[in-house]
């Protein structure tokens, strides 16, 4: 008898080859931890008999792990002066899944006609332009309702208050609810048979299997393979950072067979 772990799941999964449902052998045997893994992603566990190998019966499936963004702001050279003083310079807190960027130890305050949202990180290094990403729920405390938008299409969005150490600004425009995407390498475009600007259809595998019909590809050399979801999306899928969602279509499309 083999006894299927956890951790092999957990590779599997990784990999990609894990697949729904899953089949296993009368001869094989799954820890509880095991299933629980199974269970937890709304996976089946299928029995057949003899010996199948894997491999056989389990279709390859694409997977992407994903990156919830929580509320940040990514900040002008001028803007990190006016907020942090003269000559200052963000400092790097920890790097992000992303080549050069990272979390900076400096936060803000948002400030909104309605409500104020404070620690709100600040991300690196500065950019060219302000941009402030908030969360649907987000725009209900503060009284700012902004548009859907891919990052750095910030015309005509909505302005807000952004408090810093040493000073404030009002920016007239530059708060978006960020729009999903995925980041990967032209290696990974390859394999996913994709191109700059096309559309994935990703599912969560959860609980609560959520689908994107519509997340953009952004395809670039220093790009790891991340889906970028904003914290309302990732909690209406029972999705954190680090868990993955499988690819199920693209460009309005979906591969074929159930859901
Ligand atoms: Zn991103």
């Amino acid at each position: 008898m083999v006894v299927i772990t956890e951790a092999h799941l957990r590779t599997k999964l990784l990999k990609g080859t894990l697949s729904d449902p899953y089949f296993i052998s009368s001869q094989h045997r799954l820890t509880p931890a095991a299933k629980d893994f199974l269970r937890d992603r709304g996976i089946k566990i299928k029995r057949v008999d003899g010996h199948p190998i894997e491999q056989d019966v389990q279709k390859q499936t694409l997977s992407i792990p994903v990156g919830v963004s929580n509320r940040h702001v990514h900040l002008s050279y001028y803007d990190v002066e006016v907020l942090f003083g003269k000559g200052y310079e963000l400092t790097p807190y920890r790097p992000l899944s992303q080549p050069s960027q990272f979390a900076a130890e400096e936060t803000v305050t948002l400030v909104g006609p309605k409500g104020v949202l404070s620690k709100v990180r600040v991300l690196g290094p500065a950019r060219e332009l302000t941009q402030i990403e908030i969360s649907r729920s987000d725009g209900f405390i503060v009284g700012i309702h902004p548009p859907v938008r891919l990052s750095g299409a910030i015309d005509g969005t909505p302005g807000i208050t952004i408090v810093g150490k040493a000073g404030a600004i009002t920016v007239s425009q530059g708060v978006i609810v960020s729009k999903n995407h995925v980041h990967m390498s032209p290696n990974d475009a390859r394999q996913f048979e994709v191109k700059d600007g096309d559309c994935l259809i990703v599912q969560a595998i959860t609980d609560r299997p959520v689908i994107f019909p519509e997340v953009v590809v952004r395809v670039n050399e220093q790009f790891s393979l991340d889906f970028h979801i904003d914290t309302d999306e990732a909690n209406a899928a029972n999705l954190k950072t680090g868990d993955l969602v499988k690819v199920i279509g693209k460009n309005g499309k979906l591969f074929g067979g159930n859901v």
